[in-house]
Parts: structure tokens; C-alpha cells; sequence
């Protein structure tokens, strides 16, 4: 089984000439899911006692397989929170496969983790951290969230009695991740009402925090792009409230902290620089692979008090002191998933990085121009970052949901409905550089000619 011999040849090389295909696509289909019957029935059993052998397998992957799965990367998939890795990316994500490397620890992966580092830097720089600050790629934003809290909470505990409960502070504009994490964890979420935009203001937090005193209280979560809406909290106000309080301040900025990188959207991010812990998803609008989230913390000690695992199997590493990712989140073994996005950065410079964040800003809100402009279409709420929300005027939620599923049928657009106060509406979030103005026009000539 472990042999390199000349059908392995072959295999490679159709697997690269693939790859290449793939990844030169412009664009590349949209896809489109199938029902569990229709894959069976076209699939076949392929997990057998002798194998089906390479080139089957691969036939039935390029065949069947990779037809059934959505193109994150299709100009006009402006669902959920897309994503547009670079071809770089997606060229070096083919290497981290190819070389074996754990990226858990320096002693093991020195080489990719100083990598992985220099791109954690600019993360860092752009949230305004100071030189101390560090910490580690992990899966996606729920990780990110999860080891940002285990870390705050561990911290709180350090040295004071247990409370009855602990306590998150955060808005309903929370990412359902948040709420994941608290039932991981077993804390409780307290919210905070937010102001006219959705914002979570400090205002707001400091009343909470007279109106309802609690010795549970061990963090406030903020978020930077919420992803409904795309609007940024009043993080500089959350942070003076968090830090007279000696509360953990986390900045959740999985799909907009991004923006960070566009001088003319910084303002929005007055105060992230204050936060304790910050996260964004390269897999996001970073332009990188899946599966990756730069999680990183103002100062990493607490982190590392909070996560390393310790075992006699482990003393080697542990007892030195050098930077071992696996220390700063829930994991062990892991992949080297931040070289991908390392790699880009290095190959393109960050000033490309911020050209392609400023061109996916301004589609966005040259759509919203457009949104406002159409009769029968009206906004929900002004954009502030990359997300666009609005209504198509005397639309119910089924004919929402037929005209998406329809758009996605033909292979015409992934764009799925969403709502916000109890009213079904169309939200884009765009964060590909080649969505263009005409994609998200075309959308709404598309939406007025349906019929049903
Ligand atoms: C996407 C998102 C998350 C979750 O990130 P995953 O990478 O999907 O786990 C968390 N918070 C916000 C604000 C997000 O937009």
C-alpha cells in the first residue's frame, strides 16, 4: 500500500492536472447538493474489503463527488459567509497534505510555526496588539471562540472561589457559536440590549453591569461584523466598560475583522487594540483554504496556562521553552493550516490583501446603491462592512426561498434568504474580489423576473 510506483504516477498525475483545472476555473460551476438516494444510486459502494483501486475512485470523485458540492468560491455564491481563496492558497494547501508536517509543536514544526507566525503578526498588527502578542490558527471561528473563553475563563478562576454560575456578557448579535460554546462550557449568556444600529455599546454594558451586579461574570464578547448584518459593536466603549470591571474582553471578528485591513473601515474598529483576544477566519475574506482561523491574544500567557496538556509522553516538549501552537487553543495534533494563508500573504504582500478587501467593500456597497435606486427593492439596514441586507417589496418567505432554491437549481447564484426582526429578507455577503457590481444587478433582474 505505501508504495510510489508508475500506476501511482498516473494517479498523480491526473490528481494534479486536476487540481490545476480546478484551481484555473473562472469561475468555477456552481453546484449543487444531492438527496442521500441520488448519491447512493450514482455512487455505488466504494469502501470495500479489496479497494475499487485509484483511478475508480477518482473517476467517481470527479464524476459524481465533486459535482454535489457548492463552489464557496463562485462569484455569485453570496450566501452565509462565502469564501475566495487565492490560487496560491489553494496551490500551497496541496503541499501542508504533501509533507507530513505536525504542526502542534516547535520542536516538530519549527519552521512552519515561525511560517504561521510571521502571518499571525500581521493578524496582530492589524488589530493594533502589542509585540508580546500570539496564538495560533485553529479550524474556524467556533474553535477560535472556544479556546478564546476556555482561556478567559480559566483566568477568572485563577485564585477566587467558584461563583454559583458563570456568566458571558454579549449581544443577541452573538454568533450562534457563542451559544454553542456556553453549553460546551456551562456558562450562562447574559445579554446585553443593543443600540438602534444592533450595536453592543458600552453604555449599554456598563448599565447591565449596575442593574445586575454578579460575582459569575468572567467575559464580554464583542463582535466585530456581525454576521447577519455585518455591523461592527462599540468596541473602544466595550472595552473601557470590560477593563473597569476586570472583565476578559474577546473581539469575535470570524468574518469581518478582515476589513481591518482597508484604512477607511478601520474607525469601525476604534478599541480592538484594547481586546484580550481576537479572532478572524482567513477561510473567510482572507483568502485562504478551509479549514482556518487566526486566533490570537494580547498577551498569551493566560492561554498557555489555560491549554497545554501535560503527560510524561509530552515532558520533551513541554519542559522547553519554546512556542508550541498546540498550547494556546482545545487541540493537540494539528495541521499546519495557517501556511496556505502565510503563504499568499508572503507571495502577494499585504497591500494586495488590502486592494481586494477594499474591491469586494465597494461591490458590496455599489449594490446597495443599486438596492436603493430600483423600485421595488428597499434596504433593511445601511451596509456598514460587506453584508447586504434588503427586501423585495411584497415578497412572502416561500417566495424568497422558491426563487433561491430556482437560482441555485440552474447554477445561476447560491443566494439564500435570512431574516431580521421577524421578516424574511435577502442578505449577500460579499467577499470575493470577482463578484462584481454586474453579478449582484444580474441578481435582482433575476429576482424581478421570476415568476414562481
Ligand atoms: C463564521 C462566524 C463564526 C464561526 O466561524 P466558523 O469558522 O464557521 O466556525 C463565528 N463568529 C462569526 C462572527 C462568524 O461570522
Amino acid at each position: 500500500m505505501h508504495t510510489y510506483d508508475e500506476s501511482t504516477d498516473d494517479l498523480a498525475e491526473e490528481i494534479i492536472s486536476y487540481s490545476l483545472a480546478r484551481i484555473r476555473m473562472d469561475p468555477p460551476p456552481l453546484d449543487k447538493p444531492r438527496t442521500p438516494d441520488e448519491l447512493r444510486t450514482a455512487i455505488g459502494p466504494t469502501v470495500t474489503p479489496d479497494g475499487i483501486g485509484g483511478h475508480e475512485a477518482f473517476r467517481l470523485f470527479v464524476e459524481e463527488i465533486a459535482p454535489a458540492t457548492i463552489s464557496i468560491d463562485h462569484p455569485r455564491y453570496l450566501s452565509f459567509v462565502p469564501g475566495a481563496p487565492t490560487e496560491a492558497a489553494a496551490l500551497f494547501d496541496l503541499i501542508v497534505g504533501a509533507s507530513s508536517m505536525y504542526g502542534g509543536s516547535w520542536m516538530e514544526a519549527s519552521g512552519a510555526v515561525h511560517a504561521e507566525n510571521e502571518a499571525l503578526r500581521w493578524v496582530s498588527d492589524l488589530a493594533g496588539f502589542p509585540e508580546g502578542a500570539g496564538g495560533v490558527f485553529v479550524s474556524g471561528g467556533t474553535g477560535g471562540n472556544l479556546s478564546a473563553l476556555v482561556t478567559a475563563r480559566h483566568h477568572a478562576a485563577l485564585g477566587r472561589e467558584r461563583p454559583a454560575r458563570w456568566k458571558l456578557l454579549a449581544s443577541a448579535g452573538a454568533h450562534s457559536s457563542i451559544d454553542h460554546v456556553s453549553r460546551v462550557m456551562d456558562f450562562e449568556i447574559v445579554r446585553v440590549p443593543v443600540d438602534e444600529r444592533g450595536r453592543l455599546t458600552g453604555e449599554h454594558l456598563a448599565q447591565v453591569l449596575e442593574d445586575h451586579p454578579d460575582d459569575g461574570y468572567f467575559a464580554v464578547t464583542a463582535t466585530a461584523g456581525v454576521t447577519n448584518l455585518g455591523i461592527v459593536d462599540d468596541l473602544d466603549g466595550v472595552a473601557d466598560v470590560a477593563a473597569a470591571h476586570g472583565l476578559w474582553f474577546h473581539v469575535d471578528g470570524a468574518y469581518g475583522g478582515a476589513a481591518l485591513a482597508a484604512p477607511a473601515y478601520r474607525h469601525l474598529f476604534a478599541g480592538v487594540e484594547k481586546a484580550d483576544s481576537f479572532i478572524v477566519d482567513p477561510h473567510k475574506w482572507l483568502f485562504s483554504t478551509f479549514d482556518c482561523c487566526a486566533l490570537v491574544y494580547r498577551d498569551p500567557e493566560p492561554a498557555r496556562r489555560a491549554h497545554t496538556q501535560h503527560a510524561s509522553y509530552l515532558d520533551a516538549i513541554t519542559d522547553r521553552d519554546e512556542w508550541n501552537p498546540s498550547d494556546y487553543a482545545v487541540h493537540l495534533s494539528r495541521r499546519a493550516r495557517g501556511l496556505p494563508f502565510w503563504f499568499s500573504l508572503a507571495m502577494h504582500g499585504t497591500e494586495a490583501y488590502r486592494e481586494a478587501i477594499e474591491t469586494t467593500l465597494e461591490v458590496a456597497h455599489t449594490g446597495a446603491d443599486l438596492i436603493r435606486e430600483r423600485d421595488g427593492f428597499s434596504l433593511v439596514t445601511e451596509p456598514e462592512l460587506s453584508v447586504v441586507v434588503f427586501r423585495k417589496e411584497g415578497w412572502t418567505s416561500a417566495d424568497y426561498t422558491a426563487w433561491s432554491d430556482a437560482a441555485l437549481d440552474t447554477g445561476f447564484a447560491f443566494c439564500l434568504p435570512s431574516s431580521h426582526a421577524g421578516e424574511t429578507v435577502m442578505r449577500w455577503c460579499v467577499v470575493n474580489p470577482k463578484t462584481t457590481t454586474e453579478d449582484l444587478a444580474s441578481v435582482l433582474d433575476s429576482m424581478v423576473a421570476f415568476t414562481g
